[in-house]
């Protein structure tokens, strides 16, 4: 776990073993278990970046869950925050329900920002936000995750389902970018 490794034209060094991921993301999952008991959540993953984690969450998840699949895509518009994302692939009718998003990394937050208020614009129940990595510093939104597996500060990182130029999301640990 101490090579260095190349992704193109960048370096990477070994950032959080797969054992700490396992480790945090079971942490949050056990507090899911206790939290959402009884309420049957919609785990929403957002990919690409959230298949792997949303597949290692949801098989921790010992209570009546269910999950589906939605996709952020860019599209033209003026917005004080330069890009405008809007949801793809919503087949669920999440009205009245209590949603769980399950993201990647929570980073400047302006995605997560603008997910939530599509999602809110037809009126779940609740909607919880869960996401593998938080960049606490980076953040210029008021959101905040519900359940973080794991903080860290602003660096590139690749890995556990997180691509460098579509490249690195195979590798089960995952890596931050080296100068
Ligand atoms: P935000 O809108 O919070 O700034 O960015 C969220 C999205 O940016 C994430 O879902 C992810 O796709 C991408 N992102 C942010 N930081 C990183 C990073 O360190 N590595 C990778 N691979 N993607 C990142």
């Amino acid at each position: 776990m101490n090579t260095k490794i190349q992704i193109k034209d960048r370096f990477f060094t070994p950032y959080i073993s797969r054992d700490e991921i396992a480790a945090a993301v079971g942490r949050i999952a056990s507090k899911m278990n206790q939290d959402l008991a009884g309420k049957n959540p919609l785990f929403l993953c957002v990919l690409n970046g959230a298949f792997v984690f949303a597949a290692d969450l949801f098989r921790e998840m010992t209570i009546d869950s269910e999950i589906s699949f939605i996709r952020m895509k860019s599209y033209e518009g003026m917005h004080s925050t330069g890009e405008v994302k809007q949801i793809y692939g919503l087949q669920q009718d999440i009205t009245g329900r209590t949603v769980v998003v399950v993201e990647d990394i929570v980073d400047t937050g302006f995605t997560i920002q603008q997910l939530l208020q599509q999602l809110n614009s037809h009126n779940p129940k609740e909607i919880k936000v869960a996401t593998l990595l938080f960049k606490p510093d980076s953040l210029k939104c008021d959101v905040k995750p519900d359940y973080v597996a794991l903080e860290i500060p602003p660096a590139f990182i690749v890995g556990y389902g997180l691509d460098y130029d579509e490249q690195g999301r195979n590798l089960k640990d995952i890596y931050v970018v080296s100068e």
